[in-house]
């Protein structure tokens, strides 16, 4: 690890009531006995709990975030949907955007670029997914595959500096299945001379077995965490062993 922080982002994806959060308390005890210079936490809940987590990580060191927005700049009939203001008033400071289980939903490059766009412009930081399918590893495509979604979704973005990219390989995403470590390491060092300065986290599966394997691997500034992030316990494992 070459930073400051390593970074660990919890996606609930659509899991999670008001109960679930109770289940933080042993994260928020955790946290605050832990390395604090060491680690930056940020949970990224369905937008149901974005107002109740919030109150509850107030005088912690654990952030909020969205996992995704409208692209929209300003208010509007737009049923069902949350723009970049909204998230930030109710007091997230980042945002997930260009996920792959939304990519899926139809959401291109374009469309994620405004919508990064326009959450910076709202004050938020951008925690930006990219990644490639099997097939697309199988042909060999994956660095073709990354920089296009890189120079589309980053498009007229001078300032990149809030600016988080997540390697997340899909077929990676919940299957159990991790790139090789050198994999992973060549794929961050590649993203990081087209981004300079980015931070880079990997997402994709992580868990309390393959830790081991990846907190080795120097150049990864932290972890985006699904499946395993939504179990405290497993969670703060997870943390733990990236120290040991
Ligand atoms: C994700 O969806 O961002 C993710 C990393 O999921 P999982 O850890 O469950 O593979």
């Amino acid at each position: 690890m070459t930073n400051k922080y390593t970074y660990f982002i919890a996606n609930w994806k659509m899991f999670g009531n008001l109960k679930t959060l109770n289940s933080l308390n042993n994260v928020i005890t955790f946290v605050k006995k832990f390395k604090k210079n060491k680690i930056k936490l940020i949970y990224c809940p369905p937008s149901t709990l974005l107002s109740p987590l919030n109150n509850k990580l107030k005088s912690t060191s654990i952030d909020l975030g969205a996992q995704n927005c409208h692209q929209g700049d300003s208010y509007g009939a737009n049923t069902g949907q949350i723009n970049s203001h909204m998230i930030k008033a109710v007091g997230a400071k980042y945002v997930i955007l260009g996920h792959s289980e939304n990519r899926e939903l139809g959401e291109n490059d374009s469309l994620i670029n405004l919508k990064i766009k326009n959450s910076i412009k709202s004050g938020l930081k951008i925690i930006f997914c990219i990644g490639e399918s099997l097939n697309q590893k199988r042909k060999k495509q994956t660095k073709k595959v990354l920089s296009n979604q890189i120079s589309q979704g980053l498009k007229k973005i001078r300032n990149k500096k809030n600016i988080i990219i997540a390697y997340e390989p899909i077929w990676a995403i919940g299957s159990g299945l991790i790139p090789k470590g050198t994999e992973i390491f060549e794929i961050i060092k590649f993203i990081k001379k087209k981004v300079r300065g980015s931070k880079v986290l990997y997402g994709g599966s992580v868990n309390i077995k393959n830790i081991n394997t990846l907190k080795k691997i120097h150049n990864v500034d932290g972890f985006l965490i699904g499946g395993a992030s939504q179990n405290s316990k497993k969670f703060i494992d997870i943390i733990k062993k990236t120290f040991n």
